[in-house]
């Protein structure tokens, strides 16, 4: 389960400016699709129609072949997992803040769902204990920190459906290899969307989408867009 379809996707956040104007792909289950394009191209806002922040005005959007806006807002929560590239995190502990969402979520169960080895890779790869403190709005920890915070709590849902907008694009070229790599591991397991700002990082995606005047301008693998420049 998880496959993702934009159909003829046409959305303005004005009635009088579209920003996509016929947006098309599918993702099948399982796979990877990046999307990259220039700032303002309507990348998020790809992530922010699916997860239903917005309507589209044009198209349809289908999960598994059904409708978003069929879907209850609980069942849509539970179907996607939004990594953004700068989650908020509460003024408690780690571990408060990876199961936050969880019902009665504790220790016992965040270890229970942490059984999902990539889940695990991110939350043992912390160095940091579930029960540091994160300190008053998230300051406390390193940008990679938090982020692999902001993961863990994420794939904690264990969502069929992954985003990844620009996840790691605020981080340092090293820790943002560091998470790529683990996120790369994960994403061979779900279908993600992978939201990015550089072709370099989106090298292992199952087709990439080069978004541009709000329409695809370019679709392939790696290879054949750095081969067409
Ligand atoms: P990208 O992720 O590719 O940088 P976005 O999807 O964030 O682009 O934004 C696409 C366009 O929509 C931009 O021109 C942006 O200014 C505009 N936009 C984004 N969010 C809003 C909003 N909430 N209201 C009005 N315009 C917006
Ligand atoms: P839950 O408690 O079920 O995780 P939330 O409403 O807190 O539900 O968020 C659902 C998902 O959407 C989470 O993965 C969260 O990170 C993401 N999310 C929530 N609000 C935003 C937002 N404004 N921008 C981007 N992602 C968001």
């Amino acid at each position: 389960a998880g496959e993702v379809r934009f159909d003829n996707v046409r959305f303005g956040y004005d009635p009088d400016r579209e920003i996509l104007k016929g947006v098309s792909f599918t993702v099948p289950a399982g796979r990877t699709l990046a999307i990259v394009g220039p700032s303002g191209a309507g990348k998020s806002t790809i992530a922010r129609l699916l997860f239903r922040f917005y309507d589209v005005t044009g198209g349809r959007i289908l999960i598994d072949g059904q409708d978003v806006r069929a879907v209850t807002q609980a069942s849509l929560r539970g179907a996607i997992g939004i990594v953004p590239q700068d989650m908020v995190l509460f003024n408690d502990t780690v571990g408060y803040n990876i199961a936050y969402g969880r019902q009665g979520a504790d220790m016992a169960a965040i270890e229970v769902a942490a059984r999902d080895a990539s889940v695990h890779d991110f939350i043992t790869g912390l160095p940091l204990g579930y029960d540091t403190r994160v300190g008053e709005r998230g300051l406390k920890l390193s940008g990679g920190e938090k982020q692999r915070v902001a993961i863990a709590r994420t794939l904690l849902k264990d969502p069929p459906v992954l985003v990844l907008d620009e996840a790691t694009s605020a981080l340092d070229s090293r820790t943002e290899a560091e998470i790529q790599d683990v996120l790369g591991r994960i994403a061979r397991r779900r279908t993600t969307l992978v939201v990015a700002h550089r072709l370099s990082t989106v090298v292992d995606a199952d087709e990439i989408i080069v978004l541009d005047g709000g329409m695809v301008a370019e679709r392939g693998r790696h290879a054949d867009l750095v081969r067409a420049g």
